[in-house]
C-alpha cells in the first residue's frame, strides 16, 4: 500500500467501495414464507378480544422482546416515530404542555410532542456523550413541563439514573428514544428500560430491523394499556376495557404486520450477534484515534455500554493543526465512508423558526413563548458546526477484511498528519 497520502497523490487505502452489511438471510425468509402461506398478513382486529393485540406473529415478537430486554410489557408498532406519539398520548399529554428534548437527533423526537400540542422545550447536550445534559434539563423544568425526552445517541445511554431521579422529583415521565440503542447499558440495565417508556426502532438502517417497524417497553400496566389503545382504534374500545381517563386514546392505527414481525422475531433472538461486531469495529477505529492531540474517539461513561449505531469522533481543529474540512477530505479520497455533522440542532428547522405545526395560528407554540433561536444550544451547535465526523458501523459489512481496511485507511490519514498541514499551510489541497 503507498505510504503517501490519497489526497496528495497517493493511491487510495480503500480501492473498492466497502459492502454493505446484511442482516436478514435465510431465518427471515423461510419466517416470511410461512405467514404468505398462512395468508394471514395482519391478526389484528379493532375490537376488544384477544385479536386486539395483533395476530400470532405479532404477539410471539413482543414476548421474545420482553424476555430479551426483561420488560413486563412491549408493545410493537409500525415505526419508532409511531412509538414515539403513542408514548406522549399514552401519558396524557396535552396542549400546552412542555416536552424537554434535545436538539441532536433524529426530527421525529423532537416534533412528536407537536402532535398532542405539547410544546418542544430544547436543552443542551453534553459534549462527551451527545446526549440531553442532565443540568440543562432541570434549568429547563417549569410547571408546565411534562415529560423529558431523553435520546440515547448514536447508542450510547444518556444519563437515565439521573435523568429519572429527576423526572421522579418532578412527578414528570421521561421517555426514552432508544431507537439507536439496543442492548446498550448503564449502571448493568438495558437503555430504553430505565425510563417511563422506551421507544426502538426497527427502521431499516437500525442494528436489527423490519424493514420499517418500532416497539415500545413499559413496566407500568396502566401505560402498556394506553400504549395498545392508541395503537389500535382506542375510540372503539375504551368502554369494553374499562378505562377511566380517555385522554388521547383515539386516532391511530400504528398496527405492525404478521410480516414484520416474523422478521422481527428472527431479528431479536439473534439480537447480540447483530450489534457486537458493530461494538467491535468501532472500538478497532477508537485504538485508532486513541490519544491523538486534537482527535478524540467516541466517549464511553463508566459504568455504561456503548452500542455504536455511529461511531462520532471529535476534531478539535487548533490542537490537531487541521481542520474537520481537511481531515474529512483526506479520509475520503481515502475511500474511508464517513460524514461531516449530524444535524443541524432541530430548532434551526422550518417548523420551529417558523412556529408552523398545526393549522395556519402557530398552534401550539401560541400557547407558550419557546425559545428557537440561533445560539440556543452553543453544545449542539459547536459539535454538528464544527467538530464531529461520523461513520455508521451498521451500514458496513463486519467481517475482518472489512475492518482491517477500514482502520488501516484511518491510520494512514493519522500517520500523515504531517503531510496533510503542510498541505492545508501552503493550501496545496
Ligand atoms: C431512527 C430514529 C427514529 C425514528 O425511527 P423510525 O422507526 O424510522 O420511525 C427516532 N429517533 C431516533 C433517535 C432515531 O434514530
Amino acid at each position: 500500500m503507498s505510504k503517501e497520502l490519497a489526497l496528495l497523490g497517493g493511491a487510495p487505502a480503500i480501492p473498492v467501495a466497502v459492502p454493505a452489511y446484511k442482516s436478514v438471510g435465510e431465518k427471515e425468509a423461510d419466517a416470511v414464507a410461512n405467514v404468505v402461506r398462512s395468508g394471514i398478513l395482519s391478526g389484528f382486529y379493532g375490537s376488544p378480544g384477544e385479536q386486539f393485540g395483533g395476530g400470532p406473529a405479532v404477539r410471539e415478537f413482543e414476548g421474545h422482546w420482553r424476555n430479551r430486554f426483561g420488560v413486563r410489557n412491549a408493545v410493537s408498532v409500525n415505526s419508532a416515530t409511531s412509538g414515539l406519539f403513542a408514548a406522549l398520548g399514552a401519558i396524557g399529554l396535552s396542549p400546552g404542555d412542555e416536552v424537554i428534548v434535545p436538539p441532536t437527533t433524529m426530527s421525529a423526537t423532537a416534533v412528536a410532542p407537536l402532535v398532542y400540542g405539547g410544546i418542544p422545550v430544547f436543552a443542551d447536550i453534553e459534549d462527551e456523550t451527545f446526549c440531553i445534559d442532565p443540568a440543562a434539563v432541570e434549568a429547563a423544568i417549569t410547571p408546565r413541563t411534562r415529560a423529558i425526552m431523553a435520546v440515547n445517541l448514536f447508542g450510547h445511554p444518556a444519563q437515565l439514573r439521573r435523568l429519572r431521579e429527576l423526572a421522579d422529583r418532578h412527578g414528570i415521565f421521561l421517555i426514552e428514544d432508544n431507537a439507536q440503542g439496543p442492548l446498550a447499558e448503564e449502571e448493568g440495565r438495558f437503555a430504553g428500560t430505565i425510563g417511563h417508556i422506551g421507544i426502538f426502532s426497527l427502521n431499516y438502517h437500525k442494528h436489527i430491523h423490519t424493514g420499517e417497524g418500532g416497539i415500545c417497553v413499559t413496566d407500568d400496566e396502566d401505560l402498556a394499556l394506553r400504549l395498545r389503545l392508541i395503537r389500535n382504534h382506542g375510540e372503539n374500545v375504551v368502554t369494553s376495557y374499562q378505562v377511566e381517563d380517555i385522554t388521547n386514546l383515539y386516532g391511530f392505527n400504528f398496527r405492525m404486520t404478521e410480516l414484520s414481525a416474523a422478521v422481527g422475531i428472527e431479528q431479536v433472538k439473534r439480537i447480540r450477534e447483530h450489534v457486537e461486531p458493530r461494538r467491535n469495529m468501532a472500538e478497532a477505529l477508537s485504538g485508532v484515534v486513541r490519544g491523538i492531540d486534537g482527535l478524540k474517539q467516541p466517549f464511553v461513561r463508566e459504568s455504561c455500554k456503548h452500542v455504536y449505531y455511529v461511531w462520532g469522533m471529535m476534531v478539535e481543529k487548533e490542537a490537531l493543526g487541521i481542520d474537520r474540512a481537511m481531515f474529512s477530505k483526506a479520509l475520503a479520497a481515502e475511500g474511508f465512508p464517513h460524514s461531516i455533522g449530524y444535524v443541524e440542532p432541530l430548532y434551526m428547522l422550518p417548523i420551529f423558526q417558523k412556529r408552523r405545526a398545526m393549522g395556519r395560528d402557530g398552534f401550539p407554540f401560541s400557547l407558550g413563548a419557546p425559545d428557537y433561536s440561533d445560539g440556543l444550544c452553543p453544545v449542539a451547535e459547536r459539535v454538528h458546526r464544527e467538530q464531529i465526523l461520523m461513520f455508521e458501523p451498521c451500514a458496513y459489512d463486519t467481517s475482518g477484511e472489512t475492518v482491517r481496511q477500514l482502520t488501516s485507511a484511518l491510520e494512514k490519514v493519522c500517520d500523515n498528519l504531517d503531510d496533510l498541514r503542510a498541505a492545508s499551510r501552503s493550501e496545496l489541497v
